[in-house]
């Protein structure tokens, strides 16, 4: 992926409308591709391979400090947005204040659709909300992420007591400790997978879709200190 530094590239603004009146962008420019993220109304185009790409891609230009959601015209986007929404995109993640899921994927307005919770795990209200997106807003792939260092995780595995509804988290992680041990990165990484497996299978709307080949579902790990999301298989 490329910046938009070269003067050979539209300025910012022709970008982004070039962007709203198409698709994922991909400039020919002397012979060098500029591929772009996509933009609001982009997911339709995509397969769940290239959307599973695109969202990579952007953890790449995350890691590498060569964010470019924030070059997009927000004003422009936002008024295109207003209606309707055309996310290409959508993550489960933790509630975590340090998994920024936008700024990791460096997308901008309307591209990912977003359910947080602790411990990103899947519950009925988490179904809905990702079948929602799957079933009429489109995303082509659905990626439930675990974090290092996760505070849920954590909790689950000390299994102390904690006080209000906080322990209402532990059964849905329990089996992500039991498969993933005391680590709490094995835990993290194995609570992740069974959330993703969890809600190919609970949902029969996801699971639908995913046999249509039209979603893909994956777990992915965010590690905190570098700043990669690794996907896990
Ligand atoms: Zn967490």
């Amino acid at each position: 992926m490329s910046k938009l530094v070269s003067d050979q590239v539209p300025s910012r603004r022709q970008f982004v409308q070039m962007g709203l009146a198409g698709a994922a962008v991909s400039l020919l420019t002397g012979g060098m591709e500029l591929a772009f993220p996509p933009t609001a109304a982009a997911q339709s185009t995509l397969t769940p391979e290239e959307a599973l790409a695109e969202l990579m891609a952007g953890n790449k230009r995350f890691i590498s400090g060569q964010l470019t959601s924030f070059e997009h015209d927000l004003a422009i986007l936002k008024q295109h947005t207003v209606d309707k929404q055309e996310p290409f995109a959508a993550v489960l993640s933790c509630a975590d204040s340090r998994v920024p899921v936008e700024l990791v994927f460096d997308q901008s307005i309307g591209h990912i659709f977003v359910t947080r919770v602790a411990g990103n795990v899947i519950t009925p209200e988490i179904i809905g909300s990702l079948e929602y997106g799957a079933a009429v807003l489109g995303v082509k792939v659905i990626l439930v992420m675990g974090h290092s260092g996760c505070g849920a995780v954590k909790a689950t595995i000390q299994g102390k007591e904690v006080p209000g509804q906080i322990s209402s988290l532990f059964p849905h992680i329990q089996p992500g400790v039991d498969r993933g041990g005391p680590n709490l990165e094995a835990a993290a990484k194995a609570n992740a997978q069974i959330q993703a497996t969890l809600l190919r299978e609970a949902s029969t709307v996801i699971a639908q879709l995913t046999k249509d080949a039209k979603v893909k579902v994956v777990a992915g790990y965010y590690d905190l200190g570098s700043g990669a999301v690794e996907l896990l298989t």
